[in-house]
């Protein structure tokens, strides 16, 4: 038996075909005894979606509103993923982050996970059910939602599986793992079979966008073995561990990153002196 917990991306749960696409190939890998956990983001780009649709409301468009409105994204896809197992005869239940038992700090936009309180997970799988949760959100002590920065249902994903001591926890995306640089600027881009946290932490600090930062800290904190691999193929991706377990696979240059939200400001002709 195995405990997984597998995360797929906007991207992979774009449509409602795709939703399927997920649901039979869950499915058709998971072994009887397995217990699978699903955490989802928000359909294709409906947060972007949702954040252009406050600005048209607010000129402030944060804070604790916004949390309100871009957390219900992800509720959208775990209620539709949660029909779709239904609907090919398997018993599953969505559980928003509040109900996963993810608390989170109050900073509204960016949240911290607080704690992951996994009961109600572990209670829902004993019955049989695949398990369907909402990435990117948390709830504070006072009950308000919190989302947990751009990409945060990375950070869901890992926090889980290191609160419930899964296995693996897989990171299904658009690409077919970690690549040397993103593959959708660089055609060189080669795959990368393996690389560390610490690795994977500065490539992600410094704009590799395919994880969230804080999850490979949450990963490396619990010794939680990420798999970032496909969701439109079944080949291997790159695992991100502790260290390598084949020597060849080290390299001295291991990413290229880049950050085009990033401005250079220089001073020149400033006099030197303190
Ligand atoms: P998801 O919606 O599945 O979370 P993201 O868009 O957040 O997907 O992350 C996947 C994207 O990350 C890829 O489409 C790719 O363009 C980008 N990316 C940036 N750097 C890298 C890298 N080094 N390796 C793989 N993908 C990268
Ligand atoms: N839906 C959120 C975002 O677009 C969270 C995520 O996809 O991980 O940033
Ligand atoms: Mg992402």
């Amino acid at each position: 038996m195995a405990l997984i917990v597998k995360k797929f991306g906007g991207s992979s749960v774009a449509t409602p075909e795709k939703i399927f696409n997920i649901v039979d190939r869950v499915l058709r890998e998971k072994k009887e005894d397995d217990k699978v956990v699903i955490v989802v983001s928000a359909m294709g780009d409906t947060t972007d979606d949702l954040v252009a649709l406050a600005k048209e409301v607010t000129s402030k468009p944060y804070g604790r509103e916004m949390d309100r409105l871009l957390s219900t994204g992800e509720q959208v896809t775990i209620a539709l993923m949660a029909m779709a197992f239904n609907e090919r005869g398997h018993k599953a239940m969505s559980l928003t982050g509040d109900q996963a038992g993810i608390t989170s700090t109050d900073t509204f936009n960016k949240g911290r996970i607080l704690g992951v309180d996994p009961n109600r997970v572990f209670e829902a799988l004993d019955e049989g059910n695949i398990v369907v949760v909402a990435g990117f959100q948390g709830i504070t002590e006072y009950g308000d939602m919190v989302t947990l920065g751009r990409g945060g249902s990375d950070t869901t994903a890992v926090a889980l599986a290191g609160a419930m001591k899964a296995d693996v926890c897989e990171i299904f995306t658009d690409v077919e793992g970690v690549y040397s640089t993103d593959p959708r600027v660089a055609k060189e881009a080669f795959k990368l079979e393996e690389v560390t946290y610490g690795e994977m932490l500065e490539m992600a600090r410094l704009g590799a966008g395919v994880m969230q930062p804080r999850a490979v800290e949450m990963g490396f904190r619990y010794g939680v073995p990420i798999h970032v691999r496909s969701t439109f193929s079944d080949n291997t991706g790159t695992i991100i561990r502790e260290d390598y377990t084949v020597e060849a696979n080290k390299h001295v240059i291991t990413g290229v990153a880049d950050d085009t939200n990033t401005a250079k400001v220089a001073l020149v002709g400033v006099e030197n002196k303190p």
